[in-house]
């Protein structure tokens, strides 16, 4: 058999995907390569190698039962990997959905030119939007999320009376979903799907994987790997979890790594669930009473925040994004030293344990704490990549230099997530156990994302004041009158943040 060779990369694990339309068992190959290159290269969280390479692994494994013929093969790289299987099985054809970075889109231009035959590059896999039509949705208007959101709740009839106003009344609950963290030890959250802890494949690749580079202790996948899996993780995420998740999106808990997070990102970055059987499911319980806040928050989350990122990455280069020209290395904290930051031990916990830490203490956190220091961007972007088990190129670039550290100098958000310890107060039970004072900026016990908060304000006071939506907090550092010991104390915190002794 000739025939076409249907070439599956390891985010597009949709059986169901593009490339496999009008091709049936028989009469098409699937090719399925796992790079060398790509494993080994650079450190990434331990659970993220389990994770990914252990859904393409089943994905192979399941293709054959449904009786597919399966090229999985191993190879130096990708290349390498395509170039091999041309030699040995002669195609008549390559079809291959759109990559979803750059560099593989590149990768697959070169192997076009470099084969005999024909490649062909269909829609992408795992997403609603194709690269390069949020600028086509939004035309000449600024690219903003809530109107991109709303466009995608139209187009897709989501939620939507038939007059076209929004089911509930308004097209955003954000309002009604800021609320702190309950008093309580934990946020009391049914628990969340989660795959055995001895599945034998997972046993196995984390010794396969042994001595990589690599960040995290291990030991815990906590995403879905199979489109099975992803489905009972929706599941038991729509009819247990959901309710929790609008009210408490924005909270951090000492004792909660879950909170009523969905942990879907990593099928769905892998194309295992697809973005719109996500949202459809949450928006059918509320058929089921479920409020209207919780579903409709979450519901932004996946076909607006998913898909404005998505569309973002393909809007503008993000390698040499430093419009604040951001020099500092990234804190020692994230990088293994002790620290008696609360808040920022809390989130290398989860990281530490199993590669998820959730999107406020991503932004909030870890994103505003590098933005502070002044990290840069590309630094930041590296360590977030081997930190996270849902790392990836499209989704990072956007999120960490984009809306975390303003490196693109406000194109694609209206402000900077710049913040003191004041709002990690309110959202969180962090401080209540930190030695640090939230409320403190300089002297003994002063809360070092507060020093940070107002240094960065006043470093960068000159740019910050182009922005109406920055005016108040500029008002706030004119009325303050230890500018001059918070730029000292400024210049200690980042010294310490550098070594470690913080
Ligand atoms: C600095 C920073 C880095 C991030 N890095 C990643 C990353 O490497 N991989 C990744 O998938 N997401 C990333 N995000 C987005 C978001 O934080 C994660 O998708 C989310 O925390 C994953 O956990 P969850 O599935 O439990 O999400 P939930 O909180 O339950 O949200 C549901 C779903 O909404 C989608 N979503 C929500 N917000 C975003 C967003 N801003 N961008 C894209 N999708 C979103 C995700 O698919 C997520 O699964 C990052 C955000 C920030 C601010
Ligand atoms: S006091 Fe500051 S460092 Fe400590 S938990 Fe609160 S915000 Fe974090």
């Amino acid at each position: 058999m000739a025939g076409t060779t249907i070439w599956v990369l390891g985010d597009q694990l949709d059986p169901a995907g593009p490339a496999f339309d009008g091709h049936r068992r028989g009469e098409a190959r699937i090719l399925m390569v796992e790079s060398d290159h790509a494993i080994r290269r650079l450190p990434f969280n331990r659970e993220r190698r389990v994770l990914v390479i252990g859904a393409m692994r089943r994905f192979a494994e399941h293709l054959r039962a449904d009786g597919w013929d399966v090229d999985h093969r191993t190879a130096a790289t990708l290349a390498a990997g395509v170039l091999a299987h041309a030699q040995e099985h002669e195609p008549d054809r390559v079809v291959v959905a759109h990559p979803t970075s750059r560099s593989g889109l590149a990768l697959i231009r070169r192997l076009a030119r470099a084969l005999p035959v024909p490649v062909e590059v269909r829609d992408p896999v795992g997403f609603i939007t194709r690269p390069g039509e949020l600028g086509e949705m939004l035309g000449t208007r600024q690219p903003r999320m809530a109107t991109f959101y709303r466009e995608m709740r139209l187009r897709l009839g989501l939620m939507v009376e038939a007059d076209g106003s929004p089911v509930g009344g308004q097209w955003s609950f954000d309002q009604e979903n800021r609320k702190p963290p309950p008093k309580s030890h934990d946020l009391g959250a049914p628990p969340l799907w989660l795959p055995a802890a001895d599945d034998p494949l997972d046993v196995t690749l984390r010794a396969e994987f042994a001595g990589l580079p690599e960040t995290g202790a291990g030991g815990e996948r906590v995403m879905a790997a199979t489109s099975a899996e992803a489905e009972a993780a929706l599941d038991r995420f729509v009819t247990a979890r959901l309710e929790g998740f609008g009210p408490h999106q924005d909270a951090m808990m000492n004792d909660d790594w879950a909170m009523s997070h969905a942990f879907l990102s990593g099928p769905l970055n892998l194309g295992l669930i697809s973005p719109r059987r996500v949202a459809d499911r949450a928006a059918e319980a509320l058929d089921d009473g479920m409020p209207i806040a919780s579903v409709e928050g979450f519901v932004r989350q996946v076909i607006g925040w998913r898909e404005y990122v998505w569309g973002w990455y393909w809007r503008r280069p993000w390698r040499t994004a430093n419009e604040l020209g951001a020099e500092a290395p990234v804190p020692a904290a994230l990088l293994g030293a002790p620290t008696r930051m609360r808040c920022v031990q809390v989130a290398m916990n989860g990281v530490e344990a199993r590669g998820y830490t959730h999107h406020i203490q991503r932004l909030m956190v870890l994103g505003t704490l590098m933005l502070q220091r002044g990290t840069e961007p590309w630094r930041a972007m590296q360590w977030f990549r081997s930190a996270h088990v849902d790392a990836s190129t499209w989704v990072m670039a956007p999120n960490v230099l984009g809306m975390a550290l303003f490196a693109d100098g406000g194109q694609m958000m209206s402000k900077p997530y710049a913040a003191s310890g004041a709002y990690i107060k309110r959202m969180s039970n962090h401080c209540r156990s930190c030695p640090y004072n939230p409320a403190k900026a300089t002297g003994e016990n002063a809360c070092p994302f507060t020093t940070l908060y107002w240094s960065f304000l006043d470093r960068h006071r000159e740019r910050l004041a182009r922005n109406p939506r920055m005016s108040l907090s500029l008002r706030n550092l004119d009325r303050r009158d230890d500018i001059a010991e918070i730029r000292l104390e400024a210049e200690v915190v980042g010294a310490r943040l550098d070594t470690g002794d913080i």
